[in-house]
């Protein structure tokens, strides 16, 4: 009968990092359906609001790029053409910049929403074919500053615990984070865990009452900016409460002298005062870390996205390391991918400072290695630029051509004015895509569809380190094809070996052979691995035990030269734009529950819009009555490189002084009035380039 499921295949959720098994079953009508699946570790059959419906942004069709797209000059409108006559002058026009101007004239700004397979390809691409390391994602916007923590702090970028260690621990401190809305499932595990043990602890660290502090012990609503101030006191603290572990910090740790001398520099009457919260509240959060005996830190972008954002994450990771919490069941250091395949693309070595499995830019037999791996050209030392550099280059000329791949800058960069100037000045755009809406496009001379979630097989792996396989369950519309295939195709018309690869079964078989013998090894996965074990924790050396490695540095031993972890005695020092008299209140921005980055696909599905049907400004009421606000005022938010008018939504839950925009909203369900980036800053961190997208100065006015 009609709509009789014909087929059910497992495939993981393309949103957020927790990644989620799901069960998807194709109709007779062709239509799918999604379900959580019960057997898979992650969740064990729970979806949240966005899982739970992404089938409707698979079914429905209606704003889908069925085929190329092209123009011959920037005054010719689009039109149709064929996929061989869209790559073929694409690689013309590569060409000639390339020859002219040299490789670091062209660039691809990709996505942490790429299957691993799509982001070898095009990493390959450019690092050892075109010959420039200007590849870099908008995984730059969301970990990069945790990457590099974790191989400041640990040798390499490794997330050393697994979800398991939730229900062994009895102590979460969660910073920058609101799981609750942005990662829920994961969040239901520690729900059900403190259910189950009321003597949990559960420390949030938030400037606004979030739903996860509804969880909390204790909420320290710190000042924005201040988490650097606040962790170095509750380090202080555990020191002097004699709750830190000198077995570990001696035989397994460096750096421990510098750093207790500098976090008695404050005392905690100042830190109190710097962050905003009781020095009763400071005490409480270090006696609640002191004694636990399974330690979990848990954060996302509230401390990634930051000038200051590398070390943020140090200050964060000095607590589990001082206490020893790292290595061992129910305890370390968890970031939360914003991303579904955040983890997978740093595997690959996809940002413009990495190389494969991990390996390092700077060191020549890294690229030798790579190079002679790929037989490609000499990989460049020098790393390429990031993802908002790529902008700033493209507005000054030295870029002529970028290729934007499944993300939409125009929304979720900051300071995203600068970035639609950079567009109209490029002489060459190629948007490679799925939906007709993003902003993108109206600047693009080139436009690929490619397919979607569920019309394409590939791999990705979560937050914990997990590889789980995605099955192709239905066809992509009209003449869109995969990501990874398009890329393919257009190396060849490059004139490129290596790049024949007869589907991602093989692609994937060449990327984990490339991380034999690294850190990262997983030469003993493969499809048929992948298939029948459904996923697998990274490493997975050739025969490893079923499933994987739950937990690193069990032994201790941490990826550095010395084997020891390294206590970084990292400055409070703060850079952020600061409010003055012209703009004196912080904006501070997030996501909410039900919608997804930049809205392309949560923003089809009308469930879902019904969440949080507007963009809007949190005030609180203090501040909005000394300008006359009510709520539901319309307000114009100023910055110092644009404005935003939205609707006031009068809250206690955020302090005086500190307003929140919703960071989704664009043209997609909107317009761009209603795009938080318009205001945000670009300043990056100095050593992870992540844009400071959480601290700005802004002005707010009636409309
Ligand atoms: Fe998908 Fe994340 Fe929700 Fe799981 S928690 S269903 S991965 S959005």
């Amino acid at each position: 009968s009609p709509g009789k499921n014909i087929t059910s295949l497992t495939s993981t959720c393309c949103y957020c990092g927790v990644g989620c098994g799901v069960v998807v079953n194709k109709e007779k009508n062709g239509d799918i359906t999604v379900s959580g699946n019960k057997d898979y570790p992650v969740n064990k059959g729970m979806l949240c609001s966005k899982g739970m419906n992404l089938h409707y942004t698979v079914n429905d069709k209606s704003d889908r790029l069925l085929y190329p797209q092209m123009r011959y000059n920037k005054s010719m409108p689009l039109q149709r053409v064929s996929w061989d006559d869209a790559l073929e002058r694409t690689a013309a026009v590569f060409k000639t910049f390339i020859e002219k101007y040299g490789p670091d004239s062209v660039a691809f700004y990709a996505s942490g929403q790429c299957l691993t397979e799509e982001y070898y390809v095009v990493n390959k691409l450019m690092k050892g074919f075109i010959g420039s390391n200007n590849i870099d994602t908008n995984s730059r916007l969301c970990m990069s500053s945790a990457v590099a923590a974790y191989k400041l702090a640990l040798g390499e970028d490794s997330v050393p615990l697994c979800y398991d260690d939730i229900e062994l621990a009895d102590c979460f401190y969660v910073t920058g984070a609101n799981p609750a809305w942005c990662h829920p499932i994961l969040w239901r595990r520690v729900e059900a865990h403190k259910a189950a043990n009321p003597d949990t602890r559960i420390i949030v660290v938030d400037p606004r009452v979030t739903d996860t502090c509804s969880l909390a012990d204790l909420h320290l609503q710190i000042n924005p900016g201040t988490d650097i101030t606040l962790n170095h006191a509750i380090g202080r603290l555990l020191i002097e409460n004699g709750d830190i572990d000198i077995g570990f910090i001696r035989s397994h740790a460096e750096g421990f002298e510098q750093y207790s001398a500098l976090v008695f520099k404050r005392t905690l009457v100042e830190s109190a005062k710097i962050c905003g919260v009781s020095e009763r509240d400071i005490r409480l959060a270090a006696k609640y870390i002191g004694e636990a005996k399974g330690f979990i830190s848990m954060w996302t972008m509230g401390l990634n996205q930051s000038a200051v954002g590398v070390n943020k994450n140090l200050s964060l990771i000095n607590l589990n390391l001082i206490t020893g919490h790292v290595g061992k069941p129910g305890s370390g250091p968890l970031s939360l991918t914003g991303q579904p395949n955040a983890m997978g693309g740093r595997e690959v070595g996809g940002l413009a400072n990495l190389l494969p499995a991990h390996r390092d830019l700077k060191n020549p037999l890294h690229r030798q290695e790579v190079q002679q791996f790929w037989k490609g050209k000499p990989i460049s030392p020098e790393p390429g630029l990031t993802a908002t550099e790529m902008f700033e280059a493209l507005n000054d000329g030295r870029l002529k051509a970028i290729w934007i791949m499944c993300t939409n800058p125009l929304t979720s960069l900051p300071n995203v004015r600068l970035a639609e100037e950079a567009l109209k000045k490029a002489k060459f755009v190629v948007v490679q895509e799925v939906s007709n809406k993003p902003e993108t496009l109206a600047y693009a001379d080139v436009i690929l569809p490619a397919a979607a979630w569920a019309e394409k097989e590939g791999t990705m792996t979560n937050s914990e380190r997990r590889v789980s396989y995605l099955n192709k369950i239905t066809d992509a519309p009209g003449e869109a094809i995969p990501d990874a295939e398009i890329i393919c195709r257009f190396a060849r018309k490059m004139g490129y070996p290596g790049f024949d690869f007869k589907n991602s079964t093989e692609i994937y078989a060449e990327h984990v052979k490339l991380t034999a013998k690294t850190n990262i090894d997983i030469s003993g996965l493969s499809y048929e691995v992948l298939k029948e074990q459904v996923s697998v924790q990274w490493p997975y050396k050739k025969k490893s035990k079923a499933g994987g490695t739950e937990r690193l540095f069990a032994d201790r031993k941490f990826y550095t030269p010395s084997q020891k972890a390294i206590i970084h005695a990292v400055p409070d020092a703060f850079s952020s734009e600061r409010p003055d008299a012209d703009y004196p209140f912080i904006l501070t921005t997030g996501r909410i529950r039900d919608q997804w980055h930049t809205m392309s696909k949560t923003g089809k599905v009308n469930k879902l819009n019904q969440h949080i049907k507007e963009a809007f400004i949190e005030i609180h009421p203090r501040d909005a009555a000394a300008m006359h606000l009510k709520d539901g005022d319309i307000t114009v938010v100023t910055s110092r490189r644009g404005e935003v008018q939205v609707k006031v939504k009068l809250t206690t839950q955020i302090k005086p002084g500190v307003v929140f925009l919703p960071m989704h909203w664009g043209k997609i369900l909107g317009s761009d009035l209603h795009r938080a980036n318009n205001l945000t800053n670009d300043a990056l961190d100095p050593i992870s380039k992540e844009p400071d997208f959480k601290y700005c100065a802004v002005n707010i006015a009636k409309y």
